[in-house]
């Protein structure tokens, strides 16, 4: 977009916008006009038809009227109050009743003009409105032909600080008068013609001020073709910004070759411990073909807990040493490189290649000597936690970078990693068994494949909730399972942002059960504020077997492999998200043995806890959880927007608008292969996400 576009004006060229409000607004992302007109209202109300008071009937109505009285009415509850507001029209006048919320005293005010909207109650006073939407007006002006608050159906926004919904529509409506009569539309004709949608200027008018006869329930859906209009343009700039920076990857040659021979399938069949399953055998089929391909690999394996990814990857990085080159192996935490370290070197072992873990907080010694072995070529799988790839120096093969549970490791990232020039081939790999919609949107530049089977005889892990009370049921279940040999997990909320009473928490808690419920067990303590080097320590114990029961803090929740453990309590399992349990789960089933999951759960239960913990007892397909933690909680906190890479949308909701992102990918694929790379969507879509995901560092 050029200077000249009217729609990057700064807000405070609008009357009434001066730099208090202009910083208002700016606090909530809002700097110019098109900020402000890419924000969808909140919900939209009916004032269309304001009814004289006399005629109102029990149902919803919108009445207009001056306050006649207004006060705190004493009950006989302590502490709950109610206030009453009385409004008279020409015609009458009726009540309007709010229930603890004493502020409005200062709110409303005899003589206010006012617009009330809701639920009407016929009490013996007259008619009564129950907490009803209300609106200061300035009744003249309707009388004047005013259209923008009244007598249409109109826009609520959020309120941003000191801007209330109605000096929001007032500068909505200001700069929609500012919107000259064409404006650039990044959305080809032939996509908005063949949907039936209106252009971009129609759209902006049509979102903001619904013309007469459009349905409110439409509109509070979104699902006008204006506002579909504005969801799919944000939805394919979005695609089209990630199709273009697949398109460059998958156009530029990458440095290295890679050839794959039956020596190399010899090697690589001697690592192998066991057979592998046909979707384990599937996935290395497409990430071989890949590797051998002219251009860089980008794609994404994606496999429930317990699926069998690490072996996969590990005959990749196998393909990838025996061409000569270097291969990353990243995880998201230091406990999850150590143990990723083990198993690597011990698979190794037999073969000509060698690995190095390499972390930060690694002593200098061991540190030196990694990065010594590194570049003497001794050691070709470096495994590591993302900082491996801040020292640009380490690698001069490098040809594999595999990413370990990728949901903490977004497309920005991902985008600096290729930025970095060298092209490497990259394989990144998730536990989170995602709905499609959002692996369109978190992975859309990735190619796809996923492991759907387990390896055999997994048996699904048997899963209850029980109230608290019932602890001790759970841990003398522990108990016995320790008895037959196997080993336990516990598992503490993290106390958001106390790290100190986290640990106070966690080190109570271990002591409690050491000394009550499961005294005379071999008890280890996991947390976040224990050195690497102590964490490593306890976790070598339990994975010896020295430790019966490990307690932990949600540290042990990516990744960890120990497969003799059989059951798991999860202590407060209503603090947990869905997402998160399913991972926490997924420590346990991973031997032949039947396994179990105890969630321990506190009253009072929200309905979302309540939905959470059943979802967990009803079923163990990572999928199908999926599915439910977006239908629970919108894609927004399902993995913590940030940790997935998702990308902070204006106005398209990725739980509400999945059919659109569909429609969208298909959209910029077929763009990016048909328009010129200067065309102007694409041009568009750069300068669109470039900032918000560092886009631009590509290609
Ligand atoms: P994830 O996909 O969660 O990373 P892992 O790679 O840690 O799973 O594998 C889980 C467990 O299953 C490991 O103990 C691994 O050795 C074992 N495993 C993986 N594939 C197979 C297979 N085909 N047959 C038997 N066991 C397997
Ligand atoms: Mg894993």
């Amino acid at each position: 977009m050029t200077a000249a576009d009217p729609l990057q004006a700064p807000l405070g060229d609008l009357t009434g916008v001066g730099p208090t409000r202009a910083a208002a607004l700016a606090s909530a992302g809002l700097r110019t006009l098109e900020d402000l007109l890419l924000r969808f209202p909140l919900r939209y109300e009916d004032r269309g038809h304001i009814v004289a008071i006399a005629t109102l009937r029990p149902g919803t109505a919108t009445i207009a009227g001056e306050v006649v009285d207004a006060q705190i009415k004493p009950t006989r509850r302590p502490r709950f109050t109610v206030f009453e507001v009385t409004v008279r029209d020409a015609t009458g006048s009726a009540r309007a009743v709010f229930f603890n919320q004493r502020f409005l005293a200062q709110v409303f005010r005899p003589g206010q003009q006012v617009v009330l909207h809701g639920k009407v109650e016929w009490t013996s006073l007259g008619p009564q409105f129950q907490s009803p939407q209300y609106e200061f007006v300035d009744l003249t002006s309707v009388d004047e032909g005013d259209s923008v608050h009244t007598g249409r159906i109109v826009p609520i926004y959020e309120r941003i600080g000191p801007l209330t919904p109605k000096l929001q529509r007032d500068l909505v409506a200001r700069a929609l008068d500012r919107l000259p009569e064409v404006i650039t539309d990044p959305l080809p004709i032939e996509v908005r013609r063949a949907r039936g949608l209106p252009t971009r200027r129609e759209a902006l008018l049509d979102t903001h001020f619904p013309p007469e006869g459009t349905s409110v329930d439409t509109l509070n859906a979104f699902r006008t073709p204006a506002q579909v209009r504005l969801i799919l343009e944000e939805f394919v700039l979005f695609q089209l910004a990630l199709a273009d920076q697949r398109a460059r990857v998958v156009t530029t040659a990458k440095p290295h070759r890679v050839l794959v021979s039956d020596e190399i399938r010899t090697l690589a069949r001697r690592v192998l411990p066991f057979v592998l399953t046909p979707g384990q055998k599937q996935a290395l089929r497409e990430i071989v073909e890949d590797l051998q391909r002219p251009t860089a690999m980008n794609r994404l394996l994606q496999g429930d807990v317990g699926a069998g990814k690490t072996i996969v990857a590990l005959l990749a990085a196998i393909v990838a040493m025996a061409n000569g080159l270097q291969v990353v192996l990243m995880a998201p935490t230091e406990l999850l490189a150590e143990q990723h370290a083990r198993t690597v070197a011990s698979r190794l072992d037999g073969t000509p290649f060698r690995s190095v873990l390499l972390t930060g907080s690694q002593r200098s010694v061991a540190r030196r000597d990694a990065l010594a072995a590194i570049a003497s070529g001794q050691a070709q799988l470096v495994v590591g936690t993302h900082a491996v790839l801040e020292d640009p120096a380490l690698f001069n093969r490098l040809g594999l970078v595999i990413i370990d549970e990728q949901h903490r490791f977004g497309v920005g990232q991902r985008a600096r990693l290729r930025g970095k020039g060298r092209l490497p081939d990259v394989l990144v790999m998730t536990a989170t068994p995602i709905p499609r919609t959002l692996a369109l949107t978190a992975y859309g530049d990735l190619d796809v494949s996923v492991i759907r089977d387990l390896p055999p005889g997994r048996q699904p892990v048997r899963t209850t909730a029980r109230p608290e009370e019932r602890r001790n049921e759970a841990y003398a279940f522990v108990r016995e399972q320790v008895a037959e040999g196997r080993q336990a997990y516990v598992v503490l909320p993290i106390i958001e942002d106390s790290d100190k009473i986290d640990v106070r928490a966690a080190v109570s808690m271990e002591e409690a059960l050491r000394d009550g419920a499961l005294a005379g067990l071999r008890i280890g303590l996991l947390h976040g504020k224990l050195k690497a080097a102590e964490k490593q320590t306890v976790m070598q114990a339990f994975v010896a077997h020295d430790v019966d029961v490990l307690v932990s803090t949600t540290v042990i929740e990516v990744g960890v492999d120990v497969p003799n453990a059989s059951v798991m309590v999860v202590e407060h399992a209503e603090r947990f998200g869905l997402a998160q349990l399913h991972q926490l789960r997924g420590r346990v089933g991973r031997g032949a043995a039947q396994s179990y999951c105890v969630l321990l759960f506190d009253r009072p239960l929200s309905e979302e806890a309540r939905e959470r913990l059943k979802a967990m007892t009803d079923t163990t397909d990572g999928f199908v959880i999926a599915e439910r933690d977006l239908a629970i909680r919108g894609p927004g906190d399902m993995f913590g927007t940030r940790q997935a890479g998702l990308p902070t949308l204006r106005i398209g909701d990725l739980a509400r608008d999945q059919d659109l992102m569909a429609d969208a990918h298909e959209i910029a694929r077929g763009l990016v292969a048909e328009v010129p790379d200067d065309a102007l969507p694409r041009r568009l879509a750069r300068a669109a996400w470039a900032g918000r995901f560092n886009l631009a560092q590509v290609g």
